[in-house]
């Protein structure tokens, strides 16, 4: 879990006090990932840089790559004698997921993709600070770091990879496009849907994921001021990234990576592709999806699998049902027997 975090408009203010007793010396920066949205904006400025700290603006355009992850590490080996006193990442699930990963490899010798898996970290990562500016994909609270690698899409699952602060301030989320906040905060009410409809469900995960699915129901199908809802939506994707910290996804997720993998489809609005064609697996959240798309009236793009070769569809199925304990999770036991390639193939084709 998270040690340290502080919650509050206006929160994002105390960050250079929250550094200070962190920093090691003056010759060991901290280097700041931000996503390029704010460059030029106030945020940037008021950013606590301190003698050779370094801020380096990133495109959240694409997903994050292993190989960008190691171009980074090793551009901060060039740069500095010293390792940084910390990281600190600042935007979305992307920016998030670069700024765990990097951490881990300025302590880690070798490449990002050797420590895709689960628990193949063997030193603890560089201090890592988390600021999430947009909610809904829990990577602020999770113990993952989702990279594209050459053969995998897959996160670097660790004890080493969670955050050792993070700073939630819903102001920061103001600027979020509407169809944006729609899709990362459906990631977030789909974790919910797909943790408490799970066969790994326990006590832990259910608790979390009432209370994330409670406040995704309040902010997408009810009137609240947008303050509240910036609040509770944070406060959403915090629960329900906890939630399925101690269970998994399910089908949605599956299905999802392999749509990313193949078209390079994000993960908020790739995870909605998929979720409307499930109401035969999830039929309450499919219906409360429904009400929530036509609420914000939402229009989907449509044809996405349309002109897709046998290959092409091959290709996802078979990323898709590698991703064996989401499966597990989602259909039990006998998941093999229930999700056959074909049938697979079928749901795909009507995205
Ligand atoms: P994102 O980080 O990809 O950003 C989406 C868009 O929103 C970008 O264009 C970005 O510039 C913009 N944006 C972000 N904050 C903004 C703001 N305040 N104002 C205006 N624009 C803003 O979005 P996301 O959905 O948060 O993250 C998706 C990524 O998260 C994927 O790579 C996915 O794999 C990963 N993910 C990780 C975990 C985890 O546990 N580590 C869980 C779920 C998803
Ligand atoms: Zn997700």
């Amino acid at each position: 879990m998270v040690p340290r975090v502080i919650f509050g408009k206006g929160s994002f203010s105390q960050l250079g006090e929250i550094l200070l007793p962190q920093r090691r010396n003056s010759e060991a920066p901290f280097i700041f990932l931000v996503d390029d949205f704010f460059e030029n904006r106030s945020l940037a400025n008021e950013i606590p840089l301190l003698f050779n700290d370094e801020l380096i603006f990133i495109s959240a355009d694409e997903e994050p790559k292993t190989a960008q992850v190691d171009a980074l590490v090793a551009r901060i080996q060039q740069n500095f004698d010293e390792l940084p006193s910390g990281i600190v990442g600042i935007g979305g699930g992307t920016l998030l997921d670069l700024a765990k990963a990097v951490s881990i490899l300025l302590n880690n010798d070798g490449l990002a993709q050797d420590y895709q898996g689960w628990d193949l970290v063997q030193r603890p990562a560089i201090y890592h600070v988390g600021i999430p500016t947009i909610s809904g994909t829990g990577a602020e609270v999770s113990r993952t770091t989702v990279l594209l690698g050459p053969e995998k899409k897959l996160g670097i699952n660790s004890d080493h990879t969670t955050f050792d602060q993070v700073i939630l301030d819903p102001d920061l989320t103001q600027t979020v496009p509407t169809e944006q906040w729609f899709y990362t905060g459906m990631d977030c009410f789909i974790h919910c849907i797909e943790s408490l409809e799970g066969t790994y469900l326990n006590a832990f995960s259910q608790s979390y994921g009432e209370k994330a699915l409670d406040l995704c129901k309040e902010v997408f199908l009810e009137d609240h001021p947008e303050e509240a809802s910036r609040d509770m939506l944070m406060m959403a994707s915090w629960h329900g990234g906890m939630s399925i910290a101690y269970s998994q996804v399910g089908i949605a997720h599956a299905m999802s990576y392999g749509l990313s993998y193949l078209l390079g489809i994000k993960h908020g609005i790739g995870n909605c592709l998929v979720f409307q064609h499930l109401e035969e697996f999830y039929p309450e959240g499919v219906k409360l999806f429904n009400q929530m798309l036509s609420k914000h009236n939402i229009q989907m793009p449509k044809g996405i699998c349309s002109n897709l070769s046998q290959s092409d569809f091959d290709t996802m199925v078979e990323v898709s049902l590698g991703m064996c304990a989401l499966w597990e999770n989602a259909l039990g036991k006998d998941w093999k027997s229930i999700m056959t390639p074909q049938r697979l193939q079928e749901l795909y084709s009507r995205i």
